[in-house]
């Protein structure tokens, strides 16, 4: 029998953003480092659930080309944390099956997690 793992793998990117007025002080543009953790789920087959740079070239071309060094504005209406993963999940899930999960932590303190659903 073939095992299924969970594998993930770890990016950060450096962009802006304002939300709307009732937002308060996020209001204003202001910048986050995000992180970005990717996990995909398989079965084991020749020891890998997935070969790790496939998930980093993905991950690099539709994602933090298009957000790092960014106003998110430009490329997602109303970029809260929540839409800015749907987002992420909208554009991975084209090219990466195995996709799991997208979790994004827009601080230290606060992340948000969408499996698809
Ligand atoms: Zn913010």
């Amino acid at each position: 029998m073939n095992f299924k793992m969970l594998l993930t793998r770890r990016f950060e990117f450096d962009s802006a953003h304002k939300l709307g007025k009732e937002f308060g002080k996020c209001h204003n543009l202001h910048g986050h480092r995000y992180v970005l953790e990717v996990t995909v789920s398989g079965e084991i087959i020749n020891g890998i659930v997935i070969d790790i740079s496939e998930i980093k070239k993905i991950v690099n071309e539709l994602v933090i080309e298009k957000l790092d060094h960014n106003n998110i504005n430009n490329v997602i209406d109303n970029p809260t944390a929540e839409n800015i993963a749907l987002w992420i999940w909208k554009q991975l899930i084209k090219k990466l099956n195995k996709l799991y999960e997208v979790k994004l932590y827009e601080t230290p303190n606060n992340y948000v997690i969408y499996r698809g659903e």
